[in-house]
């Protein structure tokens, strides 16, 4: 059985403040490490419960964030960016099952670091009607590839929003949100060990139920995706792409062939954003 493992760091137990996201500072390294260590936590997991092979997907900022010394030598790294799958990237060489850790609540909600893609951008994404974060975002394009999404991990907020979205999977929930920037976390220590644990289990128990099949891709089915963007000139810039239709000042709508090309549109416009900043 193929594990991919996409590893975000505002969900990492002891993550609290944006200081810590972001290349350049004494902080960032150490947060650097502990999404590295829990992100190995999991590859050790996913090994012991009898997987095969085990891909580790650096998903945050510009995908260059995981220090591949210290995960175990076993996994395949997925490093850097642009990659057309974004933090799904390993997908395409097929999986059977995915694991989303140190994942973080949607825009605007009351989790710690809460953001949809990116923060400068976008203010709320929707899918077919669902407000959705990164985890439904990438969660339906794990599904159009035919792999389940098993193992999430991030804060309390993240874990009670997406809990309906992927009602059979494990949550480790690392830390509780008190606020954008503030809330009580595990040890990271205890956080990778629930991970580890967590990752065992969920592996053995898809293995025990006979899923061990490699993704076989599903039929894409055509998605509507609306955008609230965090300003009017944000809004100006992206109704430049002639796909999308302007609703009003901040909100924009797009149709899209598939869950795959609505991420490809998202990163697209995230990357266009950097005009404006
Ligand atoms: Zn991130």
């Amino acid at each position: 059985m193929k594990v991919l493992i996409s590893a975000d760091i505002e969900g990492i137990a002891g993550v609290f403040h944006p200081e810590q996201t972001r290349a350049g500072n004494s902080e960032y390294e150490a947060a650097r490490r502990w999404m590295t260590l829990e992100a190995n936590a999991a590859i050790e997991g996913a090994f012991a419960g009898g997987a095969t092979q085990v891909w580790v997907n650096d998903s945050h900022g510009g995908f260059r964030n995981l220090l591949p010394d210290l995960l175990d030598a076993r996994a395949q790294v997925v490093l850097g960016k642009p990659r057309t799958l974004g933090m799904m990237a390993g997908l395409e060489y097929g999986a059977a099952l995915v694991f989303m850790i140190g994942y973080h609540a949607m825009s605007q909600t009351r989790g710690i670091l809460a953001h949809t893609i990116n923060s400068f951008a976008f203010a709320r994404v929707s899918l077919n009607g669902a407000e959705v974060g990164e985890a439904g975002v990438y969660g339906a394009l794990a599904e159009e590839y035919g792999a389940r999404v098993a193992l999430l991990s991030g804060d309390d907020v993240f874990a009670e929003e997406t809990a309906l979205r992927f009602p059979g999977a494990r949550f480790v929930v690392t830390k509780s949100a008190t606020g954008h920037a503030s809330g009580v976390t595990q040890s990271p220590a205890n956080a990778r060990a629930a991970i580890g644990s967590a990752a065992r289990e969920v592996v053995q128990q898809h293995l025990a139920n006979g899923y061990a099949r490699e993704s076989t891709r599903a039929e894409a089915k055509p998605v509507e995706c609306e955008l609230r963007v965090q300003t009017s000139a944000l809004a100006d810039l992206f109704c430049q792409w002639p796909t999308l239709t302007r609703v009003d000042a901040v909100t924009l709508r797009f149709g899209a062939a598939s869950a795959e090309h609505v991420v490809r549109m998202l990163n697209c416009l995230s990357a266009m954003s950097f005009m404006l900043r």
